[in-house]
């Protein structure tokens, strides 16, 4: 048995004060307890989930090889995140086993932290952003039936002949389904979400806006309950009014922050050439291509700059993505939920970091 005390920790109901975690063999969290103990200056919440990460560092996970995983963990590990997808942008249809396949293998080996492969395109519509429009496809529903289990999102525009078919080939197969990179008419939206599409990926970039007499897929997220949406709070790509927007419109399990991290330190993201310039990695015409921003300090954005809760904040990190995924054993702070935990410093830094009850991060050590 093991225990964790934490100055204050967040459960679903809130924040507790001066509590102790305990955390049996198994990894997994028996009882939450007040304690009268001395703590440590930190506030303990559940470790982060990132359902879009394309590469951090030099490391792209399309290209990613053995040591390489280890190394994707450990950078995310200093960010306070502990359970991830790795997420393939478009290519050609026959390109996507290899990468898949590598990312199987490297869940087989570092275990459930890999949730599963998040597919970005390649059918994606009038928004293709810094996706290669050369290799936009239209729907294959024989290649979405034939995708291999690893793959546990896959974001497409509802705008497509054959979207709605997809859809709920997709949601039967037990995958996720995320609308963006999209242009769609509402009634295309209204479609898709009878269909089953659970998600919108990263809420304003790439699709129509909230234009007051075209209300596009971002108006359309906006007011759609049963959407959540990817929120990349780095300020770049969505300015802190409309983030500040999206949190009030949506019900508050239905926001998702993801940080769309890219290997921007390789300067290359698939065939493109990137470079990070005013903040964010762009292409040469200056066409955003993910970002750099981690998910501790878009956490810190949010609350900082959007007014949002830091209760609000860490859920859109933790429970929201966990639970849209359907991973139901980890995202709280709970008895019977993994204890994969982050303990935030008073400036919301990371300071500490434990997989399954055992600390893998502590203040100091990486800071
Ligand atoms: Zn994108």
């Amino acid at each position: 048995m093991l225990f964790i005390p934490a100055r204050r920790a967040l459960t679903p109901e809130g924040f507790r004060g001066p509590s102790m975690i305990a955390v049996d063999d198994a990894g997994l969290i028996t009882s939450i307890e007040p304690t009268t103990a001395i703590t440590p200056d930190l506030t303990v919440v559940p470790g982060f989930v990132d359902v879009q990460v394309n590469g951090i560092g030099d490391i792209d996970v399309a290209s990613a090889r053995g040591a390489d995983w280890s190394r994707i963990t450990d950078l995310l590990l200093d960010q306070g995140v502990t359970s991830w997808c790795p997420t393939l942008v478009t290519d050609a249809l026959d390109r996507y086993a290899a990468p898949l396949e590598r990312i199987a293998e490297a869940r087989r080996r570092e275990g459930s932290r890999i949730i599963g492969a998040h597919l970005e395109g390649p059918f994606l519509g009038g928004a293709p952003g810094a996706h290669q429009r050369a290799l936009l496809a239209p729907i294959d529903l024989d290649w979405l039936a034939a995708l291999p289990d690893i793959v546990r999102l896959v974001t497409i525009a509802p705008e497509l002949p054959l979207a709605v078919e997809a859809i709920r080939l997709l949601v039967a197969n037990g995958i996720v389904v995320a609308l963006g990179h999209s242009t769609p008419s509402l009634d295309a939206v209204d479609a898709a979400v009878v269909a089953g599409a659970t998600m919108v990926t990263h809420l304003f970039n790439a699709m129509s806006g909230v234009h007051h007499r075209q209300p596009g897929l971002a108006a359309a997220a906006l007011v759609e309950d049963r959407l959540a949406v990817g929120l990349i709070a780095d300020l770049v790509h969505v300015h802190p009014l409309a983030l500040q927007l999206a949190f009030r419109c949506k019900p508050s399990d239905r926001t998702v922050l993801v940080t769309d991290a890219v290997a921007s330190r390789s300067g290359r993201l698939g065939e493109f050439a990137i470079q990070v310039r005013d903040g964010a990695p762009r292409l040469a015409d200056g066409t955003l291509a993910g970002s750099v921003v981690t998910m501790d300090q878009a956490i810190r954005n949010v609350v900082r700059r959007c007014g949002i809760t830091l209760e609000q904040a860490v859920r859109s990190a933790t429970t929201n993505p966990a639970r849209l995924l359907g991973c139901e054993d980890r995202g709280a702070i709970a008895v019977g939920q993994r204890a994969d935990l982050v303990g935030l410093d008073d400036a919301l830094r990371v300071g500490a970091v434990w997989l399954g009850g055992v600390q893998v991060r502590q203040r100091g050590a990486d800071h």
